[in-house]
């Protein structure tokens, strides 16, 4: 090897050792006679020491013509510092540098390479290899690391084998849009990648495997949207014999061990609620549950007063934010616009005040007395001295918008504590959601997902009143999983593909393989995935996964290191049959 030591192990024991070292200069300080070099690997820093007298003029010149990120090779003898660093492990020695060797020049990095970079975003993802050398980029995907083999060790330990599936797969019209690759081969014929490996893990309960898992890449071709990358990576499991509550039990457990392992918190057993419940309550069925603020529908409390905003409105839906009765105009303005930002929609913003002296100022106090916005606030469990905030319109873009609402006052009012960790699973999903568009029902989670066991023959009667044997993990409102029991009987599974629109012989041709499979033997399954990057971000207590991906594309799904999506040759166009319109 090309070094006896790494730059981040040597301690005050090593004194007088001759070691050899390998690494990157991360900074010079020359001050003529005496000169330092800090050295960096993988594992830290070493500081190297020049000085007249002990060193060579000829080494003092050739450390001058290194620079920042020059990767060098330094053999010298350990010694005792003379001020320690306190900082860093390594603090209390430094290298007295016999010779150095130049192993590779290197140009002026971009940024700078510490814990505090000057680099943008767009500058570090496009020198990721340089971003991944600072200490805080290393320190994320060695997390990804750990977290990666911990998950292994649990799932290894309950029998559960770990099986690759194809990356090459059929395409179909089912959940997101697919990436489709085209076959050279099979003039016309395209593969896609897979949105996640359902279909297969099925197939290979089917084949007895029993308790299947693996950490796989999967590919969903959606709309662009923060944080959302078109490759990621799930915690893909399945199990037979096994029914909703037995599938909580090891995931709510795995989930326990890796913040257990990573962070050494404890988390608490993960209640149960419905799906109806969350929606009721939070207006989403990924709720932020470490503070209330619940929601509460004004209908009956607010419409039939003449204003014809909430009159017209499909719902009417309001929060009590607590001790702010005394906002400004001006916070209360910056707040209407804030619910009007396209991100959040809404048309506009009723507000209340209910003063500490018990009287109320709204911004609708043309349409209502005194009395009726008492009667709001009682609705709202408001005290005086908080300010209700009140969103009408549409149910679905009202309940998005109040629930972002609530967050958003969550955050002004410090409520969402990072140090807070409150799982949940939520359950009793709908089994379909009707598409208004295209006049038809979709499977909310996938369409392998079984209904209830009570809900079954409304597969035939009332397919959209089914609830689904569906199940998500969530976390501090994010959803970190999510799973369900499967259909394993071919009648059902045709049943469900009727109600989805899909005729008889569509489904034979897009999903014959699974249903044929299902007629030898199939037995009772279920299983979950979990984003595996989202899980990584919420461990490491970030919020954007991509600092948790080693090469992540940007909020436009390109890659701007390498420089894809690009073109490619016309030869190469000619031989996959594709014309592009030009
Ligand atoms: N395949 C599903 C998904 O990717 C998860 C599951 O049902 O296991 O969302």
């Amino acid at each position: 090897m090309l070094r006896t030591h790494n730059c981040g192990e040597l301690r005050l024991q090593d004194v007088d050792k001759q070691v050899t070292l390998c690494g990157w200069v991360q900074r010079i300080r020359d001050k003529g006679g005496i000169m330092w070099i800090d050295l960096r690997d993988r594992y830290g820093l070493t500081q190297l020491i020049f000085k007249e007298g002990s060193t060579p003029e000829e080494l003092l010149e050739k450390a001058r013509t290194t620079g920042r990120e020059y990767v060098i090779q330094a053999l010298g003898k350990v010694e005792k510092r003379f001020s320690n660093n306190p900082k860093i492990p390594t603090g209390e020695i430094e290298i007295l540098v016999k010779d150095i060797n130049i192993l590779n020049p290197s140009k002026v990095p971009p940024f700078i390479i510490e814990d505090e970079t000057d680099g943008g975003e767009e500058l570090r993802m496009k020198y990721r290899y340089l971003d991944l050398r600072r200490t805080p980029s290393r320190q994320n995907l060695e997390l990804r690391h750990r977290l990666m083999q911990e998950t292994r060790l649990y799932l290894n330990q309950l029998d559960f084998i770990e099986i690759e599936t194809p990356i090459l797969i059929k395409s179909t019209p089912e959940g997101a849009r697919d990436f489709v690759v085209p076959s050279r081969v099979n003039p016309g014929e395209f593969y896609a990648l897979p949105q996640s490996p359902q279909t297969f893990k099925q197939l290979l309960m089917v084949s007895g495997f029993d308790r299947y898992y693996q950490i796989v890449k999967c590919f969903r071709d959606e709309d662009l949207r923060a944080d959302r990358q078109p490759e990621f990576t799930q915690i893909d499991c399945e199990m037979s014999f096994v029914e909703r509550e037995d599938i909580i039990r090891t995931f709510e457990g795995l989930i326990k061990f890796l913040f257990k392992q990573i962070r050494g918190i404890e988390l608490p057993d993960f209640p149960l609620m419905s799906f109806d419940e969350a929606v009721k309550d939070y207006g989403t069925d990924k709720p932020d549950t470490r503070f209330e603020m619940k929601l509460k529908h004004l209908d009956s409390a607010a419409q039939g007063k003449g204003f014809k905003v909430f009159d017209q409105a499909e719902l009417v839906v309001g929060i009590s934010v607590k001790g702010c009765a005394e906002y400004s105009r001006k916070q209360l303005d910056e707040l209407t616009d804030w619910v009007k930002r396209p991100q959040i929609g809404a048309k506009g913003l009723v507000y209340v005040k209910y003063n500490s002296d018990g009287s109320f100022k709204s911004s609708v106090d043309k349409f209502y007395t005194s009395e009726d916005l008492k009667t709001w606030a009682k609705e709202l469990e408001g005290k005086p001295g908080d300010l209700l905030l009140v969103l009408s319109g549409d149910k679905e873009s009202t309940l998005f918008a109040m629930s972002e609402l609530r967050l958003e006052m969550g955050k002004r009012l410090n409520l969402l504590d990072p140090k807070v960790f409150e799982p949940l699973w939520i359950v009793d999903f709908p089994l379909m959601e009707w598409d208004d568009k295209v006049q038809r029902f979709f499977a909310m989670h996938h369409p392998f997902t079984s209904p209830h066991k009570e809900d079954m023959n409304l597969l035939e009667t009332d397919p959209g009143k089914a609830r689904a044997n569906a199940y998500d993990v969530v976390i501090n409102g994010v959803e970190l999983g999510g799973g369900s029991i499967r259909i394993h009987d071919r009648t059902i599974q045709e049943q469900m593909f009727k109600a989805l629109g899909f005729s008889k012989e569509e489904a034979q041709s897009q999903f014959g393989f699974l249903m044929n499979a299902f007629e030898y033997g199939a037995p009772p399954h279920g299983g979950i995935a979990f984003g595996f990057d989202r899980l990584c971000a919420m461990l490491g207590g970030a919020d954007s996964i991509r600092e948790f991906i080693a090469f992540p594309k940007n909020n436009s799904g390109r890659d701007i290191m390498i420089d894809t999506p690009s073109p490619i040759h016309r030869e190469q166009l000619d031989e996959l049959h594709i014309k592009l319109k030009s």
